[in-house]
């Protein structure tokens, strides 16, 4: 048996892999130069670009870009009306921004458990938790999987409850053929850098509804609007605008826009590249009847941001702070997504308590993710292949 590198041994690799990279080339650079020497470097025309050719890729009627995920999220909640009073239900297995939007416009987060074996929601977690303050469900395709669409949507749409669905992991995802960001009420993305595309930040909002796609351009820019038909005054010149509601400014600029036009031309090339390394780690982790491999419904063509690597603790004579060390010292280095959002001390100071949702809590503590990105070469991927295999020969119980 191998020598762990933790235990002395030497490790797999010389250099540190990490869990996740932008991928910039040469046309990136070129597309961010020409606008930086151009007329605009925000409110120009790359952001109409941007906007139109997210409609392209994901076949949603609008889209509204802007600076980041978090800014997408709470414009998203604003247009779906979301106030005091109401709540909003959604998984602990997320960033902290899928939960923060409902708080920012006064709203209550609730959180429903995953599914054990797709780490997504559960509609059926889903349903229990819905009471008549519900107003939206923000489903996260955690990893890149789509979430249950028709399921949710049926759930919520009987119900007059908003379908927001996070998709800060899933630009590319495929639903029973349709791209995601056509399907949902709305769908938001990010672009920051350890996405699958990036703008340095960025972030947009998909719909097919004209009524939320007019209220999410009215929330991006201060509630300001310059349509007369939308108007609550006579005009009075060229230079009038109107303030109609309070919104912020979540403007993204052209520099950001240009970079996410160039990078979008290379998604189906970085969809590709994620979707072998996945098969080629989905394969080898198989054969371990020591780990866990997420499981995928069949409506679901993923695009996948993530890799978790789960262990299976009955199996193994270490648990995941010690699996976490031991690829570390291999000279991998994992992250781990998410820490359940109710075990963060601002939540808890709201009264959310541990044991919620003991599947998520579970997830959390047998995981961590392993690099995955576009340019991870052959070697890379084997090296994180032959690390797991290393620790998991060394602690098989
Ligand atoms: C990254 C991320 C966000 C937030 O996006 P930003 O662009 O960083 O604001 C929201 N939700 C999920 C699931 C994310 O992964």
């Amino acid at each position: 048996m191998e020598q762990l590198a933790i235990n002395g041994g030497k490790p797999v690799r010389e250099s540190k892999l990490f869990y996740g990279h932008q991928y910039i080339d040469e046309a990136d650079v070129e597309a961010v130069s020409k606008v930086l020497v151009s007329d605009y470097l925000t409110c120009g025309p790359k952001i109409t670009e941007l906007e139109q050719k997210l409609c392209e890729i994901t076949g949603a009627k609008y889209a509204v870009a802007v600076s980041n995920g978090t800014a997408a999220l709470h414009v998203a909640c604003m247009a779906a009306g979301i106030g005091a009073g109401d709540e909003v239900i959604t998984t602990p297995i997320t960033f902290a921004a899928s939960a923060n939007c409902a708080l920012y416009c006064g709203a209550k987060p609730v959180f429903a458990d995953i599914n054990p074996k797709t780490y997504n929601i559960d509609p059926t977690k889903v349903k229990e938790n819905i009471t008549d303050a519900t107003k939206a469900v923000v489903a996260v395709d955690f990893t890149g999987q789509a979430v249950e669409l028709d399921e949710l949507l049926s759930i919520c749409h009987e119900r007059g409850i908003l379908l927001i669905e996070d998709g800060a992991h899933s630009i590319g995802t495929k639903y029973k053929g349709k791209g995601v960001g056509s399907i949902a009420d709305m769908t938001t993305f990010s672009f920051h850098p350890v996405k699958t595309v990036t703008g340095g930040e960025g972030g947009a909002i998909l719909t097919n509804s004209e009524e939320l796609y007019e209220k999410l351009l009215l929330y991006r820019a201060h509630g300001i609007t310059r349509k007369e038909s939308l108007m609550e005054h006579e005009s009075d010149g060229p230079w009038y605008y109107e303030m109609l509601d309070l919104g912020y400014n979540y403007r993204i600029t052209d520099i950001q826009a240009a970079l996410l036009l160039s990078q979008l031309d290379k998604l189906p090339m970085f969809s590709e590249r994620r979707k072998e390394i996945v098969k080629k780690y989905d394969e080898a982790f198989r054969q371990m009847p020591e780990l866990f491999v997420q499981e995928e419904i069949p409506e679901s063509d993923t695009t996948r941001h993530l890799y978790i690597l789960r262990i299976r603790p009955e199996k193994l004579n270490i648990d995941r702070a010690g699996f976490f060390a031991a690829m570390n010292a291999e000279n991998i280095c994992c992250n781990v997504h998410y820490i359940p959002v109710y075990y963060m001390p601002h939540y808890e100071h709201l009264g959310y308590k541990r044991g919620l949702c003991p599947e998520a809590e579970k997830l959390y503590s047998e995981e961590m993710s392993l690099p995955l990105y576009y340019s991870l070469t052959e070697e890379d991927v084997d090296d994180v292949i032959h690390a797991v295999k290393k620790i998991v020969d060394a602690y098989r119980k």
